[in-house]
């Protein structure tokens, strides 16, 4: 059984219209009659939804091949009327078996493996496996207790110092979610923040974690009377931004905590624009509206970052850890961060430096221009006491020297 979905489906009836979606998905369909046997079935589940059940054949891995075939079959261009149209699916492949005793659950794997072929970067055939089935079922398990977690209040927000070069001072922090876990203790983000984003619990979780960093920052401008105020940064994954009303939510509790909007800053990542790009821009822009600005998460890890960089109301560009983390590696690699700072600069982008963890690092940041920086050299996620402290107690996050771990001097020379 195979389940093909086309990919960006939407974006065909969006830009080119409705007539012309009708059209695609017919000759799809002709496609598909003409790659197959007679006694294959071929049927048009909803959408751009497609089962496809291949029976008796003398080899499992015929299906596969079928599969494949179909897939690059698909992606040769169609001409529809006047326009030619570039489409691509997304197929998962369920190979039957004694465990299967009801056809919903053929439909239901392979539906599981479509997704797979989806998060893997679409245009793809994969195979359902048991593991497949295995994680699905940890998914909803971990979306279960998510739930319960959030009810409980089991989420709390840590902050990162973000420090400005130029000014020597702590400017803003980045709020990072973590899991309070009763038994398995402090949970990182990369251990449920994906499993949110699929099951959608990512939308609440987001909200919960905006209006509580909001709030935490709006009290903290009091410790520091006359100081100019900290940036917060906050990240937003694609599925918050896909929701419909994320402005409205935004606005609402940008006015109960009363933190003014220049003063929030959202993070998103390449991977949040390559889907629906009218929408995504549409949405960016109703949040710049507000008066927050925006900038371009773990930058150069995604898909065409270049475009996306003028094409979106980007006020600043993160880069990547794992390119500083590489910068004492020769040339190349600092080659790289060269062009990505500049590249920013060119664009009218402000640039922060992620995972900054040796002077050396910050040295030869400091003297490609980098404006500031972030790492566990300065200070790791502190949570919201240990943010306090730092900000109320320790001179060197005050004046001018916050870069004391290796005195603003030393880091100025080559
Ligand atoms: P990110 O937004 O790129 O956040 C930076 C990550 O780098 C954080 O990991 C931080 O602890 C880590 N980091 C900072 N300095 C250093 C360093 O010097 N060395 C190394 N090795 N790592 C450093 P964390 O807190 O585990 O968060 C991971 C990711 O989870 C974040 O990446 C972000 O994408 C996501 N995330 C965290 N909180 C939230 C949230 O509230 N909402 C959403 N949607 N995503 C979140
Ligand atoms: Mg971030
Ligand atoms: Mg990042």
């Amino acid at each position: 059984m195979l389940f093909l979905d086309l990919d960006r489906f939407k974006l065909v009836n969006d830009s080119l219209g409705h007539p012309v979606g009708d059209e695609l998905l017919r000759a799809v369909a002709r496609v598909l009659r003409e790659c197959l046997r007679t006694e294959d079935t071929v049927a048009r589940l909803g959408g751009d939804e497609f089962a496809v059940l291949l029976e008796s054949l003398p080899h499992p891995q015929d299906a596969m091949a079928t599969a494949q075939r179909l897939e690059r079959a698909l992606r040769t261009p169609f001409q529809l009327g006047t326009q030619e149209v570039f489409a691509s699916a997304s197929i998962g492949l369920v190979l039957g078996s004694a465990v299967y005793t009801q056809p919903e659950e053929l439909l239901r794997d392979a539906d599981a493996a479509m997704y797979r072929a989806k998060a893997l970067g679409r245009a793809c055939v994969q195979l359902f496996t048991s593991s497949l089935h295995a994680s699905a079922v940890e998914t909803l398990q971990l979306d279960a207790a998510m739930r319960r977690g959030l009810e409980r209040d089991e989420f709390v927000v840590h902050y990162q110092p973000i420090v400005s070069l130029a000014e020597g001072r702590v400017v803003g922090l980045e709020a990072l979610v973590r899991w309070a876990h009763p038994e398995r203790g402090l949970v990182m983000p990369a251990a449920f923040i994906p499993a949110a984003e699929e099951t959608g619990l990512i939308v609440p979780l987001g909200a919960r974690v905006l209006r509580e960093a909001c709030h935490q920052v709006r009290a903290w401008h009091a410790l520091r009377p006359g100081a100019p105020p900290l940036q917060l940064c906050v990240n937003l994954s694609a599925r918050q931004l896909a929701q419909e009303g994320l402005a409205d939510t935004l606005a609402r509790i940008l006015a109960e905590t009363g933190l003014p909007p220049s003063q929030l800053e959202l993070e998103v990542t390449e991977s949040v624009v390559i889907g629906d790009a009218e929408r995504t821009g549409r949405v960016l822009g109703e949040l710049r509206a507000l008066g927050v600005s925006l900038s371009m998460d773990d930058f150069g890890t995604g898909y065409s970052s270049l475009s996306f960089l003028h094409r979106f109301p980007f006020q600043k560009l993160k880069v990547d850890r794992s390119f500083v983390g590489r910068l004492a590696e020769g040339e190349k690699s600092r080659e790289v961060v060269r062009t990505i700072i500049g590249l920013a600069h060119a664009l009218g982008l402000g640039v922060v430096a992620e995972g900054v963890e040796s002077s050396a690092q910050l040295g030869a940041l400091q003297r490609m221009g980098c404006e500031s920086v972030q790492g566990f050299l300065f200070a790791a996620p502190l949570d919201a006491a240990g943010t306090e402290a730092l900000l109320r107690d320790d001179p060197r996050w005050e004046g001018g020297s916050v870069l004391g771990v290796s005195s603003r001097a030393a880091i100025a020379a080559p």
